[in-house]
């Protein structure tokens, strides 16, 4: 199928009368329309879910299922509801047209009619639909892109970590799931050490590499239920769900570890890299803010401690 025919309406017409659907099979193909025909209402019902047409026009006196069956059941099915539907009948009778609209037919022509009134109905119900079908896939589009651009926000590009908005977003539902179930909710704050000098001794591409390579250190090192984020240039904040303070301590001990005995660089300049950190859980009457707070101020501890070391937030309140 060429992309001009792919583009062709198809139309689905049921009527009984075999000289009535040629006639009208025949008018439409003249104007381009693809067109398919069914002999009565449940064939028109069993086409429209499977061809999905553009249009359904249904004469509404036909044996087996009459138009107005076949309606309702086209308008019933997810499948075929957005479809249109327009009713071809002898009987010029409102109660008959009342009847077909309410059904959710889009419009109604009575037999006999010209071919140019035909035409010019047909043309205005594909125009509609296909008007709508596009708005659609706009919405759907935007949707998209929407909820693309917000991830993107969410997330660091360097790294692949969310960033402090994913952070906040986290947060808040980390947060009220600890309240909500009496369950610990703990936190590390990571910073690397002396990374200044990383940058001005490689230069800020292997620098790079280096916060690619610590990341990947700190996912490789948490639970499924934790969440590493890169808070700031060099700083990376871990979320701890169902972790209390020792197990905090311990997971932060084991990265600081982990970290001071391997090699960082692209292989041409290797060289050693230490971090500090801070652990802190939640309290009873605080914020995540404010335990993340605590984390830092930990953090600040044991970097004045001499660095590549782990200090917990207890520890610092009880010296304080
Ligand atoms: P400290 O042990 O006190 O933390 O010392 P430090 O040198 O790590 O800390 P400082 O805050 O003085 O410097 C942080 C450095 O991290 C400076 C900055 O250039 C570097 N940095 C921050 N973000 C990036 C980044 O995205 N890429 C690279 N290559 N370097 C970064
Ligand atoms: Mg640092
Ligand atoms: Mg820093």
């Amino acid at each position: 199928m060429t992309k001009k025919e792919e583009k062709q309406p198809t139309i689905l017409v049921a009527d009984d009368e075999p000289v009535n659907r040629a006639l009208i099979e025949r008018r439409l193909q003249r104007e381009g329309y693809v067109v398919l025909t069914a002999q009565n209402g449940s064939e028109a019902v069993e086409k429209a879910l499977e061809a999905l047409p553009d249009l359904v026009i249904l004469d509404v006196m036909m044996p087996v299922m009459d138009g107005l069956e076949a309606c309702r059941r086209i308008k019933e099915c997810d499948a075929t509801r957005d479809i249109p539907v327009i009713f071809l009948s002898a009987r010029d009778e409102t109660d008959m047209k009342v009847s077909g609209l309410s059904l959710g037919a889009n419009d109604y022509i009575s037999k006999p009619f010209k071919a140019e009134e035909l035409l010019a109905r047909v043309s205005v119900a594909i125009r509609l639909k296909q008007e709508r079908d596009r708005l659609r896939m706009n919405a759907e589009e935007a949707r998209e892109s929407a909820e693309l651009a917000q991830e993107r926000a969410m997330t660091d590009a360097l790294t692949g970590l969310l960033n402090r908005y994913g952070l906040q977003h986290i947060l808040a539902r980390e947060h009220a799931e600890s309240r909500r179930y009496t369950r610990p909710l703990s936190c590390l704050m990571v910073d690397l050490d002396n990374f200044k000098t990383v940058n001005d001794t490689y230069g800020h591409a292997v620098g790079d590499i280096a916060l690619q390579q610590i990341a990947h250190i700190l996912r490789e090192a948490v639970r499924g239920s934790d969440t590493v984020f890169r808070y700031g240039g060099e700083e990376f904040l871990i979320l701890l769900p169902e972790t209390d303070l020792e197990g905090a301590t311990a997971l932060a001990e084991k990265i600081r570890s982990s970290t001071s005995s391997r090699p960082f660089g692209d292989g041409e300049r290797v060289f050693n890299l230490t971090l500090s950190a801070g652990a802190s859980t939640l309290r009873d009457d605080e914020s995540g803010n404010d335990m993340i707070a605590r984390a830092d101020m930990a953090l600040y501890h044991a970097k004045e401690g001499g660095r590549n070391r782990v200090e917990k937030a207890e520890s610092q309140e009880a010296r304080m």
